[in-house]
């Protein structure tokens, strides 16, 4: 089942041109869309089924900085100070609190793992710090675990993935951007080398520069021009209790379980690491360089052939510009939840807090996370394609860092002086033989 999305209004007719076309409505467009709008440009967006319909209202909510790549970590602390001015820039409340996040864990290498990020985070003005187990049953009340410490980061924080992509599109919107749902982009249009339109299922943009934003579907139509895109999806659970006692304000995350207070007092719960595979001719050409990140999450993964095989972002189809595309074909890509990952999520919660047992699941649903091999977004120019751009592949941390990513999207198009550092970003380093490492996934 779906979650929850705030509704956005689609404007009814596309414009014959525009000076950039933003492909896809999650965080990551929707934020580029905002920000190209607000510095002068005209922008149309697109969207195969709804904003926010995939990733970006299907995630836990977790607005951090704890625990980044060190190569995403400026992105992280740009786009946590972005979250503090959305409300009063989009005159909206997108959810956003500093509550804090807490990490427990009973597992010396964690520990480890964690004092090693905090040596590197502190040269970032990062205020996270170590707890012991008497600490962390402090900041946790009513955690029935005995933990043996943790790591806590005070001024990280949550927002509402049902209300800050919609949001951030109204106000692209009142910035001048148009923005066309059920509207799939089918092509890229190209001469001379350049990109220089787009053709949508309801006719064509031409533009000086397109911004491919489609999260899980971003590789398949960038391979679809020839161009590569390192991309696979893990399909996971997450579910939602209906409203209990406040045992955090923020967001817990215990070996197995995570949990993040929600507006309306409920809990958004995530299985940490748990996923699916799913098997596709795509996932067997390109496994090589994933193979690092598989291997140290294979504990947690199942394996499915199913009908993603056939239609999902992984598959092996081919289209026109003047047919039905496979975007057509999954409007909204809505995963079933895995029902023993819910019963699994249901036990452990009630187990780390027998005050939220009785509450029940009001709502479970599935997400498909989109990997890079390195664990880092692309976001940038394709070098050798001048006007295409690429803002995708955030590897389960993109909802967070999204007003960021967004952000250096639309500097990078504008030709503007970036935010932060680009180059860890660049697209290039899935092309000329970049050490793509593989590394944890959220
Ligand atoms: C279960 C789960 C938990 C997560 N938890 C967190 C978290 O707590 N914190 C965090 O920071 N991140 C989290 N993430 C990751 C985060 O949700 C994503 O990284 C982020 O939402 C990606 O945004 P996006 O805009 O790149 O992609 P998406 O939100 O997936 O948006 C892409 C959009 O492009 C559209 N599209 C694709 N192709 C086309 C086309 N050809 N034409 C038109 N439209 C197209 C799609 O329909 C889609 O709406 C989680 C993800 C999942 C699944």
């Amino acid at each position: 089942m779906s979650p929850p999305v705030k509704s956005v209004p689609s404007d009814p007719a596309l414009p014959p041109r525009a000076d950039v076309v933003v492909i896809g409505g999650g965080i990551s467009g929707v934020s580029a869309a905002w920000n190209l709008a607000r510095h002068g440009a005209s922008v149309a967006l697109v969207e195969k089924g709804v904003i926010a319909g995939e990733q970006s209202s299907r995630n836990w909510g977790w607005c951090r900085r704890q625990n980044r790549d060190e190569r995403e970590l400026p992105l992280a602390i740009l786009a946590s100070q972005i979250w503090d001015t959305l409300a009063e820039e989009t005159g909206a409340d997108l959810g956003f609190r500093r509550t804090g996040l807490v990490y427990a864990t009973d597992k010396e290498t964690e520990l480890a793992a964690w004092e090693c990020w905090l040596g590197m985070a502190r040269g970032y003005g990062m205020d996270s710090r170590m707890v012991t187990g008497a600490e962390v049953a402090d900041l946790l009340p009513g955690n029935a675990r005995t933990w043996k410490g943790g790591v806590h980061s005070p001024t990280d924080g949550r927002a509402e993935p049902a209300l800050a992509t919609p949001i951030l599109a109204e106000a692209a919107r009142k910035a001048g951007a148009t923005i066309h749902q059920n509207c799939a982009a089918r092509e890229i249009d190209f001469a001379a080398g350049r990109a220089t339109g787009v053709v949508t299922e309801a006719g064509r943009i031409a533009c000086d520069a397109v911004l491919v934003a489609g999260g899980a579907w971003a590789g398949m139509l960038l391979r679809h021009h020839g161009v590569k895109f390192l991309q696979a999806s893990i399909q996971s659970t997450s579910f939602a209790t209906g409203p209990g006692p406040e045992v955090t304000s923020g967001g817990v995350s215990m070996p197995d379980v995570t949990l993040r207070r929600r507006m309306d007092g409920g809990f958004t719960v995530g299985l940490s690491g748990f996923g699916t595979l799913h098997l596709s001719p795509r996932g067997a050409l390109q496994a090589r360089p994933f193979f690092p990140t598989w291997r140290t999450r294979r504990a947690k993964l199942r394996y499915r052939l199913g009908r993603s095989f056939f239609n999902g972002p992984d598959s092996l189809q081919r289209w026109g510009a003047e047919s039905p595309s496979p975007f057509e074909r999954v409007r909204v890509m809505d995963p079933v939840a895995d029902p023993a990952l819910v019963r699994r999520g249901v036990s452990e919660l009630a187990a780390a807090y027998p005050a939220l047992a009785g509450l029940g699941v009001a709502r479970a649903w599935g997400g498909m996370v989109d990997c890079t091999p390195d664990g880092i977004p692309v976001i940038g120019p394709v070098e050798n394609v001048p006007g295409l751009f690429v803002c995708a592949g955030h590897t389960g941390h993109g909802f967070g860092t999204g007003p960021a990513a967004g952000r250096l999207a639309a500097e990078l198009i504008q030709g503007d002086k970036p935010s932060v550092d680009p180059r860890p970003f660049r697209h290039s380093r899935m092309t000329d033989g970049t050490d793509l490492g593989g590394m944890d996934l959220f």
